[in-house]
């Protein structure tokens, strides 16, 4: 009898794992019933504007889950959005001091540098993001938040160590701004070092600034054909500046057959309108009145522009005395038209200024506002 005993162990051993099981489950359920309860609260005091209490709540159940992170971070940017950075930087700080994979982490880190970038607080941001620069997913965007922080502050000198960092990239936009920051730096300095200029010329390229301080730097020491190298090479890779680079170029004791076979280029194939409106002056001085405005009669059918009517009405006044009173009234509209209007505005957001800015006001992008184009553009 006692043997059939034995035999039941197995039943009481299933019922036993059955059991535990089933505790097990409860536990878990009931772990699941309160950060639902406490997830709801926590929603429930958002929704009814009670936002540090629905934070506090939110927080809490960082403790326990830490797999609905990505929410937080929505909610986190959500705030900063909003103008609350203090709250986005609450949640970030609590998130960044979980224990999480390196990416997650790094990632965490960037948003929290940026929470600390918009409530002004530069140093500790300066502090996260120096040490994401080295990371392959994040180096861009933490290279582009410190440079943000150096506007902000204009401590321009501190983009200089950053120099191998930006190289190790493939941005366009990192170069031009470091570019752009190494000069404003060399502002700074006492004295403009041509030397300096060169090395910056050469490095950065795809930058036109360096060269365009070197054009003014040669220019003020009689250095002509070194201002006129750097000049042309603008005008060659970036026509769009040719109503800046122009008058600037006219300085550079350039010969007349020169001057024209660049104004002839930038006229007939870049279709540029300040070059178009010298060409016909020098149509007018060294040709004649009649073959400058049939130039620019052709140049108009083509292409309207207000500039290039302009001068046109300049060339007729001249040409014929009994008109020029009619035409200087029409020029005289056409004179205050064009002085109410734009002169740059930026590619990238559309700025638009009478004054030039190598940085963006509006977007805060280097060397994107421009000379305008169109009907209106020089
Ligand atoms: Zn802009």
């Amino acid at each position: 009898m006692l043997e059939l005993l034995f035999l039941l162990l197995p039943v009481a051993a299933a019922y036993g794992w059955f059991m535990g099981r089933n505790s097990v489950k409860h536990k878990e359920l009931k772990g699941r019933a309160s950060i639902t309860r406490n997830l709801s609260s926590g929603l429930n005091f958002l929704l009814t504007d009670q936002e540090d209490k629905a934070i506090e709540q939110l927080l809490e159940l960082l403790d326990i889950e830490a797999a609905t992170i990505e929410t937080y971070l929505a909610l986190a940017n959500l705030f900063r959005r909003k103008g609350d950075w203090d709250k986005a930087i609450r949640i970030h700080e609590k998130l960044h001091q979980l224990k999480l994979p390196k990416p997650q982490a790094q990632q965490i880190q960037f948003e929290l540098a940026k929470d600390y970038f918009c409530a002004g607080l530069y140093d500790r941001a300066e502090k996260l993001l120096v040490n994401l620069v080295k990371s392959p997913k994040l180096a861009e965007m933490a290279l582009k938040q410190l440079f943000s922080i150096f506007i902000a502050t204009h401590e321009w000198h501190k983009a200089e160590q950053y120099r191998q960092a930006v190289e190790s990239t493939t941005s366009r936009s990192l170069r031009v701004a470091m570019a752009n920051m190494l000069v404003e730096a060399l502002k700074q300095a006492p004295e403009q070092n041509v030397d300096h200029l060169m090395s910056l010329c050469e490095q950065y390229p795809l930058a036109i600034r360096p060269k365009f301080e070197l054009a003014q730097c040669a220019l003020n020491q009689q250095q002509p054909l070194l201002a006129k190298s750097a000049l042309l090479y603008i005008v060659d890779h970036k026509p769009q500046w040719a109503a800046d680079i122009l008058p600037l170029l006219r300085q550079c004791q350039l010969a007349d057959d020169e001057w024209y076979q660049l104004l002839s280029k930038l006229a007939n194939k870049q279709h540029n309108i300040s070059a178009v409106v010298l060409l016909a002056r020098w149509l007018a001085e060294h040709g004649s009145a009649t073959a400058a405005e049939q130039f620019l009669l052709d140049k108009l059918t083509q292409q309207p522009s207000i500039r290039v009517f302009q001068q046109l009405l300049q060339i007729r006044q001249q040409q014929s005395a009994p008109a020029a009173e009619v035409l200087s009234s029409v020029e005289e509209l056409v004179n205050a038209y064009l002085d109410k209007k734009s002169l740059y505005s930026c590619r990238n957001c559309g700025f638009k200024t009478r004054n030039h800015y190598w940085l963006c006001p509006s977007c805060q992008q280097w060397e994107t506002v421009e000379p305008v184009a169109g009907i209106d553009g020089r």
